[in-house]
């Protein structure tokens, strides 16, 4: 039984991805308040480093950050729960979950998004590998590699030695990140290694003119010239229609050969928030207020990719990135805390400080605040240091929580 002081705020923070640790770490510094992550994983998964992880640039660990000792070094008002939360009963402030039911005064809704697998596309499901899970990410790293030990393995008989095809579908960030990384690595492995074979071709499907398509032009140029150059085949204005064991069929008729399809073309909410009855988007994010807050319910937050994000400056909703995540985590901590201390709401839009795509090996492009371009190396050691920036007090901290834990057990 956890003991609940009856007379701070009970706030519950559902999701401990960009959104849900960041606002724990704002809120976290407020006396007021009693805190509780709840996370169906234990860990956090840094989507936004997967690439890296899949070429072996980085380890597991540098991925994923335990969660409960990066909860235990705060101090004694945070609680982790690892828990699946299974719904939601608004009008009576609980959360159910698989092992407990919790009363809340505040809720936060960070739950994130997953693959959307349309179920017009016949074969998808059963054939599609992903990288919004890090169970998923792992599983593909495993088979990719064993791969390349295969064709280690059948070194000297290349000219028997058939292709090996990998299609990804979708060149949005994550897509054209993967390619390019993938399509980098295998290309070095080869010829750092000195082995004769090479033979995977990287065919990226895309179903707008440009890659990037929520980017500017100027990163949109750089990535297209970047894949080309890294010899990735890009299949513009096309959309996979049928996918079976070996191949995919676009709406052009074209058949793709493919041993892989990894499928990065459109997310939508996390089941929990899917199954809620309150009002969403086509993407199933939840409709928000000036506040982040659900019009029907004002206790209850909802910010990162479950929630839709209306950018007045563009008039349109923000794409579902870490950095919105985040931006929003900030914005409502503050507002939070002003209700607990019952102070007045402050109204703040998002405004995106810019973007940086990792294009394979040591190359990168980028913008800031819409004037500052970069590409090449600078783009890409500003893409690091983001990372390292973002990764390095995470893994601190648990190294503190660590260190507390290990403390009470001896
Ligand atoms: C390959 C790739 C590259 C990317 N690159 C970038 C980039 O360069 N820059 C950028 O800004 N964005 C990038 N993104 C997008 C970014 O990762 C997401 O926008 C971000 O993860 C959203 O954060 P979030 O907190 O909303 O959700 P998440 O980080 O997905 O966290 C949601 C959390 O909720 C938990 N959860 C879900 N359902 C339940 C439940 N029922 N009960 C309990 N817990 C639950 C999950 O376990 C998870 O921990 C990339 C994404 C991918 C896949």
């Amino acid at each position: 039984m956890y003991n609940f002081f009856m007379d701070k705020k009970k706030i519950f923070i559902i999701g401990g991805g960009y959104a849900g640790i960041r606002t724990l770490s704002h809120l976290s510094k407020c006396e007021d308040v009693e805190l509780f992550l709840i996370d169906k994983n234990s860990y956090h998964y840094l989507q936004t480093d997967v690439y890296d992880y899949i070429a072996s640039q980085i380890n597991l660990s540098d991925i994923a950050i335990d969660l409960y000792t990066y909860c235990a070094s705060y101090e004694k008002n945070v609680t982790f729960l690892h828990e699946e939360v299974l719904r939601f009963d608004l009008e009576n402030k609980k959360i159910i979950t698989t092992n407990n039911r919790y009363r809340y005064d505040y809720l936060v809704i960070a739950s994130g998004s997953q693959t959307r697998l349309p179920d017009s596309i016949e074969g998808l499901k059963e054939n599609f590998h992903g990288i919004k899970s890090l169970e998923n990410a792992l599983l593909f790293k495993q088979k990719f590699e064993y791969f390349i030990y295969k064709k280690i393995e059948n070194e000297g008989k290349c000219s028997l030695d058939i292709n090996f095809n990998i299609v990804i579908a979708g060149s949005g960030l994550s897509g054209v990140e993967i390619a390019s990384e993938m399509a980098h690595y295998s290309r070095t492995f080869y010829k750092d290694m000195g082995y004769l074979c090479s033979g995977i071709t990287i065919t990226l499907i895309n179903s707008h003119e440009k890659l990037l398509a929520s980017n500017s032009a100027f990163m949109q140029e750089k990535a297209e010239k970047r894949l080309n150059d890294l010899g990735i085949k890009i299949i513009k204005n096309a959309r996979v229609t049928k996918v079976m064991e070996s191949y995919v069929i676009l709406n052009n008729s074209q058949k793709v050969d493919m041993n892989f399809l990894i499928w990065t073309a459109g997310i939508i909410s996390s089941d929990l928030v899917l199954n809620m009855q309150v009002a969403k988007n086509k993407k199933g994010q939840l409709e928000v207020d000036e506040y982040f807050r659900l019009k029907e319910y004002k206790e209850v937050y909802a910010i990162g990719d479950n929630a839709n994000v209306f950018d007045p400056t563009s008039k349109s909703s923000l794409p579902p990135t870490a950095q919105a995540a985040e931006l929003g985590a900030d914005y409502i901590s503050q507002n939070i805390i002003n209700e607990v201390s019952n102070k007045k709401l402050h109204v703040k839009s998002i405004k995106l400080k810019g973007f940086f795509a990792s294009l394979g090996g040591k190359f990168g492009c980028g913008e800031i605040m819409d004037y500052i371009t970069l590409s090449g190396k600078t783009a890409y050691i500003f893409k690091k240091l983001i990372e390292i920036t973002y990764r390095f007090p995470l893994q601190q901290r648990c190294k503190t929580g660590l260190k507390k834990i290990r403390a009470i057990i001896d």
